[in-house]
């Protein structure tokens, strides 16, 4: 099993200063789409799938607010389409997608692998389809799924997997990749748990966006504060599981490396290990 880390969208927001990030206040910050590639005796696995060929073929599709605040890069090598063709690979030979969530940053890439399995919460599916409110309908984007993917839906309690709930999305001799609900970004959101012959990888989506919000001595910036409450769908039960990955990082650092899918410090770090 080998897993590579693919950046599959750079985005530029304004007021570096704000959020963490070197510069002043009319500099850009750079976020990544922290997205995993993982080479398994059953084909690839993509976790999350950054922005994909559509967006940038079309990007009104992710609404001005995203595209003005967010200031994605749109840049067709970075997708991880473009990626798994430059490793050798084919988009067929990408058999499963597992989905941290499905806002427009995380389900972009799954036109692209049309064969793909798609794996997810119910939950988060629930609300993607149903798109209830504004913020719904500006987050989940139908065009990015309207080639109908194979839906693969995750619902219950699971297993204990580190005081967690983890529920087993796939599995043979050498892969063990888990889903653990971490809702309150969205409704569904989850983290994805992967096991490696080093240890424990959790891709944690969106459920923080800085780094140093797990640190022993929380510090989220303030840009990110307010980023992170404007898109809350449920701001109790992502504060709440925020906590739980601080205390997991300080107790089991050793044994699982945590990671969000934007900060680009903890993406260059996965790169060089
Ligand atoms: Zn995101």
């Amino acid at each position: 099993m080998k897993i590579h880390h693919l950046n599959a969208a750079t985005m530029c927001p304004l007021g570096a200063r704000l959020l963490g990030a070197e510069g002043g206040l009319f500099d850009r910050a750079r976020f990544v789409c922290h997205v995993l590639l993982i080479e398994t005796a059953d084909g690839l696995v993509l976790v999350d799938t950054g922005l994909g060929s559509g967006d940038i073929a079309d990007p009104k599709r992710l609404g001005g607010a995203f595209l003005s605040v967010l200031g994605p890069k749109l840049d067709p090598a970075e997708t991880a389409l473009a990626q798994v063709k430059a490793l050798g690979f084919s988009a067929d030979d990408v058999r499963h997608v597992v989905l941290t969530h499905m806002d427009l940053d995380h389900a972009g890439g799954l036109s692209d692998f049309p064969k793909a399995k798609v794996h997810l919460h119910a939950r988060e599916h629930e609300a993607a389809m149903a798109r209830r409110s504004l913020q719904a309908k500006s987050r989940y984007i139908p065009a990015q799924w309207a080639h109908g993917p194979s839906w693969q839906l995750y619902d219950g309690i699971g297993e204990d997997w580190f005081g967690f709930s983890g529920v087993r999305a796939l599995s043979d001799a050498e892969t063990e990749v888990l889903l653990v609900p971490l809702h309150g970004h969205t409704a569904g959101h989850c983290g994805v748990a992967v096991r490696t012959a080093a240890g424990w990888l959790l891709h944690a989506g969106d459920a923080y966006f800085f780094s140093g919000s797990l640190d022993a001595e929380a510090r989220t910036p303030a840009g990110i504060a307010v980023f992170q409450r404007f898109t809350d769908t449920i701001g109790a039960e992502r504060r709440r599981n925020q906590e739980r990955l601080r205390q997991l990082k300080l107790s089991r650092g050793r044994e699982v490396t945590i990671f969000c899918a934007h900060d680009p410090g903890e993406f260059d770090a996965c790169c060089r290990r």
